[in-house]
């Protein structure tokens, strides 16, 4: 399987250390998943010319997807997490400047309470445009997996070739049920990635709220009406939305339901806006 053959864009991020470490582990689930792919092959290719009977390995050609999303979203969530601490520790030491005292444990709790839980629900439970949930993409990347294997060895121009010829051949056609798969990795823990600092930049008392940019990750389409409605257009000044705007704590749901990305390949991204660090400070921690 010609593994890696397609170049990751490299994801500019206001936090590049991180979104490095998220993509270095991407490739790594890549290699491993184009493994099991090539697995996949061997294994269909000789469990006869039904669908049927190639259905213990469509069942578990899923749960390694699944593993590898799941894996993928965690992975994701954890770094996004560490970015936000940062963010907050940096601010809480230029408050105890401003006032002599430090709330980090107590702080730190509150943002982490049950992020993880919340945030790999809310990314699993999410409906793409076209209405399908993570775990229905799966099944139908397993199936249209088994399906090549099958096309393939029914194909007559295949039927008198050598049995590594043949394996070769399939590899060849499975290429794009590879990048699929890829594809679907990568945009799930991009969006567990965003979800999560949404999350957590909703429960700091001292992020006011949003600023959602488009072509903050790459390229921005000018013709992206589902990008235009939420970060204005392409080179704009992106639009802000505070969390008083939204009553408080509804906020949370207001920012999950809207995380970028918005579809896959979508380079929309999100920075926060906070408050002036004397108002905070004086204004008391919530
Ligand atoms: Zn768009
Ligand atoms: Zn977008």
């Amino acid at each position: 399987m010609a593994a890696g053959n397609w170049k990751m864009k490299t994801r500019r991020n206001d936090s590049d250390e991180h979104r490095r470490k998220l993509n270095e582990y991407l490739l790594r689930q890549n290699a491993k998943m184009q493994k099991k792919l090539q697995d996949f092959i061997d294994k269909a290719l000789f469990r006869g010319d039904s669908i049927n009977d190639i259905e213990k390995e469509i069942k578990r050609l899923s749960s390694d997807i699944l593993r590898s999303i799941d894996n993928a979203i965690y992975f994701a969530v954890v770094l996004a997490s560490g970015y936000m601490n940062d963010i907050g520790d940096s601010y809480i030491k230029s408050a105890a400047a401003v006032r002599g005292k430090a709330y980090s444990n107590e702080l730190h709790e509150s943002w982490n309470n049950n992020v993880q839980d919340s945030v790999r629900a809310y990314v699993w439970d999410k409906e793409y445009p076209d209405g399908k949930t993570l775990n229905d993409r799966t099944q139908r990347l397993a199936i249209v997996a088994a399906l090549t294997v099958l096309n393939a060895s029914n194909n007559s121009k295949y039927a008198n070739l050598p049995l590594k010829e043949l394996q070769g051949k399939i590899a060849i056609d499975m290429q794009n049920v590879g990048k699929a798969i890829f594809r679907v990795v990568s945009n799930s823990s991009s969006n567990a990635y965003h979800a999560t600092t949404a999350e957590m930049a909703s429960r700091m008392s001292f992020v006011e709220g949003v600023r959602i940019k488009r072509a903050v990750y790459g390229k921005g389409s000018s013709d992206c009406m589902i990008c235009e409605e939420h970060g204005g257009s392409v080179g704009g000044e992106g639009k802000t939305y505070f969390k008083d705007e939204f009553g408080g704590r509804s906020t949370d749901l207001w920012l999950m339901a809207n995380a970028p990305s918005y579809h896959p390949h979508c380079n929309c991204g999100v920075t926060f806006m906070m408050m002036p660090i004397s108002e905070w400070v004086f204004g008391g921690v919530k």
